[in-house]
């Protein structure tokens, strides 16, 4: 089997990034979206989403590139290799890029191109991607509702009444408004923790640009770091996640130290290197790999082992189209303990329409069913992709 294209595939919507004050949804990205489309000589075609700057992301795989290895395009260095062959070619993509990228965009477009490689292989052999990672040790797992914080204590109230009546046994909230005003941060998150009762998880999500991104101030200081750890304790809040800088390995490893509450990250890693200079550092609780980010399942599944060495518990960051559900599935069919499926509830029109369908629905027991269909066992919506594509 040979691959013939490497398709990067740019949606426009209408939607912008916003949380609301009410109880009302928020939106995720919902003016660009990247999806890739790998295809092959025998019609297999592997699919998947991209978090990243999508335009620019569009030369970075198609455009022409430079004569010289490390200055590649990336479909210029997969058209006609063997698309089975996926761990070899993660290496030629990372070596054909290594000039401009070995992380950032250039590394968010090789994570969905090994993805899209990742779901040809599974197709190809007829199973569930989860069967070529390792194995199957579970069919479903407990979902997430994942959002953002609102504006108000009644909002959060409201939200977080709709996330129980949905039959949501965990939900997440992040950045808003979170960091702007300390009384309010905490009303608001006494308000989720009081409308989830005392027997639902509450993550918190408190970002890490300086502080209160729409209403700019200083990074927190370790100290700060600290006590907001403290405070949320008092809310039996299950982890907080990503509130450090993501290069400062060190304060995560000082605050996590003294935190009563378990840290989650890594998000913002990519890389092999990186995550096991991070989880042997001591930075996490959870390790958080983001399947579009972090340099794809070939990365991911080696950040799987590294955790289980560690002790530590892994759930993918998954906040994009179900795509990126579907492969995050795939992965945590296969962990030793898989505590959580992130669910994006607050896709925009544009990351909801990339997939037919609703492709994953809350059982009664507030779990999601792991697909065990060739592949991730989710359809892209082509109708949809090609009425929205703007390239
Ligand atoms: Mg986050």
């Amino acid at each position: 089997m040979r691959i013939t294209a490497v398709e990067p595939i740019l949606l426009k919507g209408d939607q912008a990034y916003r949380s609301t004050a009410g109880g009302e949804e928020a939106t995720d990205n919902g003016d660009w979206q990247l999806l890739v489309r790998v295809a092959t000589d025998e019609g297999l075609e592997g699919w998947a989403d991209v978090e990243t700057l999508a335009p620019p992301a569009v030369a970075i795989i198609a455009g022409p590139g430079m004569a010289v290895m490390g200055f590649k395009s990336l479909s210029e260095l997969l058209v006609g290799e063997n698309p089975l062959e996926v761990e070899r070619l993660w290496d030629r993509l990372y070596v054909g890029s290594a000039y401009y990228g070995r992380r950032g965009i250039a590394m968010q477009c090789i994570s969905a191109i090994d993805n899209c490689l990742w779901s040809i292989r599974a197709q190809a052999a007829g199973v569930p991607l989860s069967t070529l990672l390792g194995g199957r040790r579970r069919d479903r797992v407990t979902a997430y509702a994942s959002t953002l914080f609102r504006d108000t204590p009644e909002g959060m109230a409201a939200a977080a009444k709709g996330y129980v009546d949905l039959g949501f046994r965990a939900v997440k909230f992040g950045w808003g408004v979170f960091g702007e005003d300390p009384g309010r941060d905490r009303e608001l998150v006494a308000a989720a923790r009081e409308a989830l009762g005392p027997d639902r998880a509450l993550l918190v999500d408190p970002g890490w640009y300086p502080v209160g991104w729409s209403k700019p101030g200083p990074m927190r200081s370790r100290r700060e770091a600290i006590a907001l750890c403290e405070w949320l304790a008092d809310y039996g809040v299950g982890w907080v996640e990503d509130f450090i800088h993501p290069e400062r390995f060190d304060e995560y490893a000082a605050v996590r130290a003294a935190s009563p509450v378990p840290v989650a990250a890594g998000e913002q890693v990519a890389t092999v290197w990186d995550f096991e200079r991070f989880i042997q550092q001591g930075c996490v609780d959870v390790i958080q790999p983001d399947l579009s980010r972090c340099g794809g399942l070939t990365v991911a599944r080696e950040v799987a082992r590294l955790a289980e060495e560690a002790g530590i518990d892994l759930v993918p960051h998954s906040w994009l189209t179900h795509l990126l559900t579907g492969y995050s599935l795939q992965l945590i069919a296969t962990l030793p303990r898989a505590r959580f499926v992130e669910f994006n509830v607050s896709q925009s029109a544009l990351t909801r329409g990339v997939t037919v369908g609703r492709p994953f629905r809350l059982e009664d027991d507030g779990t999601v069913l792991i697909p065990d269909l060739p592949g991730i066992g989710v359809e892209v919506d082509r109708d949809f992709i090609q009425a929205h594509r703007a390239n």
